[in-house]
């Protein structure tokens, strides 16, 4: 190998690491190139804290959103910083469940992108943009008289499955990254075309003086574009902003994917069966959609061990929670009666099936392992 092929796999290497991206346990990963897809589980790498996933490495790059919607189950007394919705196939991520006072949760900073109340980690987001959004939205929580907590936590509610919302979102994403997009494409391909072509046919010296700080210029006006944009969009995220924003101008293979770092953050904060129904075709949508309504019904076992009350108040949280999503679906045209309908016997000697799953099992099956050990259903005649 030369030592010019030698230098086009480094570099490549390098780039390729920057199109990793961790997701932790729990987020839906909606990847546009080189086709849509759904991921709820990494195929590639995963274990107990979250999965790796390989963004699509080619111009335009696509879009790679994360949702997850809100993690806690709010209640007049406090915040159970627990959800029994497991929206990746091997279980929930691990999260110390209590309930927080809401005199305490005046309290909670994000810190990275970490959720801290009184020193205690309560939760990690997968961007410190969105843990600042979250820890700003408890604290205005937490300051508001007792009685008006019931609407808070409804409009919370509301706005996870604003699926109008999101188009919007979307489409404002997708109209104010595009410039950021095609700069960064054409910075990929001044590195990873332009200059080694040239390189082996002129030579090093004649290419480098002209490539290296044509691509600096592209570096340069990301890292612009980055800091409005982010300012614009996290206000309150100033640590992450400069961080990007340094790393987009001193590192042209940041920078090429800039507007996806950008754009990740802004679906968050929506359920991802709200994600779904905004940004997939039909079709697409409703194997996801039924999957997570049967998810909020059936929720996965065990539970962690929890006084009464408290389960409690989690159980009536995801009552309000498919309620909402009910609304949204029927908006758009589903029939949730079809999600939670038996599955039709894939085999004849099958006579049970699993509530949450639809795994099938013949009629001595009692529990289905996949999912904890929820007790089986007959599959009617
Ligand atoms: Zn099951």
């Amino acid at each position: 190998m030369t030592e010019r092929q030698q230098l086009l796999g480094i570099l490549g290497l390098i780039y390729l690491t920057e199109c990793i991206r961790w997701v932790r346990r729990g987020g839906v990963v909606f990847n546009s190139a080189p086709e849509a897809r759904i991921w709820r589980k990494s195929p590639l790498l995963n274990n107990s804290q979250g999965d790796a996933y390989i963004g699509w490495a080619l111009p335009t790059f696509g879009e790679f959103h994360v949702a997850r919607g809100f993690p806690f189950s709010p209640h007049t007394d406090g915040l159970l910083t627990f959800t029994a919705a497991s929206f990746h196939q091997d279980g929930r991520p691990s999260q110390p469940a209590f309930l927080k006072p809401w005199n305490d949760l005046s309290q909670v900073t994000a810190q990275g992108e970490k959720l801290v109340v009184s020193g205690q980690a309560v939760w990690v987001c997968d961007t410190p943009n969105e843990a600042g959004r979250l820890a700003a939205e408890i604290r205005a929580g937490a300051a508001l008289e007792p009685n008006r907590r019931t609407e808070w936590s409804h409009r919370l509610l509301e706005a996870q499955f604003d699926v109008p919302a999101i188009r919007e979102r979307l489409a404002d994403s997708r109209r104010r990254l595009r410039r950021l997009r095609q700069v960064g494409a054409a910075a990929w391909s001044l590195m990873f075309l332009a200059m080694p072509v040239a390189v082996w046919r002129w030579g090093w010296t004649p290419p480098l003086w002209i490539g290296i700080p044509l691509l600096f210029a592209c570096s340069l006006w990301i890292s612009r574009e980055v800091l409005r944009l982010h300012r614009e969009w996290f206000p309150q995220a100033g640590d992450d902003r400069f961080r990007l924003v340094l790393l987009t101008a001193l590192s042209p293979v940041t920078a090429v994917r800039a507007a996806e770092l950008l754009d990740r953050p802004r679906f968050e904060e929506f359920h991802p069966a709200a994600l779904a129904l905004a940004s997939l075709p039909r079709e697409a949508a409703e194997p996801l959609c039924a999957a997570l309504w049967r998810d909020l019904k059936h929720p996965r076992l065990p539970l962690p061990a929890l006084p009464a009350d408290q389960l409690l108040i989690e159980s009536k949280w995801r009552d309000q929670v498919l309620k909402t999503f009910g609304h949204a679906a029927s908006k758009e045209g589903f029939d949730t009666v079809r999600w939670d309908a038996p599955p039709a016997r894939t085999e004849s000697n099958h006579g049970r099936y699993c509530p949450r799953c639809h795994a099938q099992s013949t009629s001595q099956g009692t529990v289905c392992q996949d999912c904890g050990g929820i007790a089986l259903l007959d599959i009617p005649a």
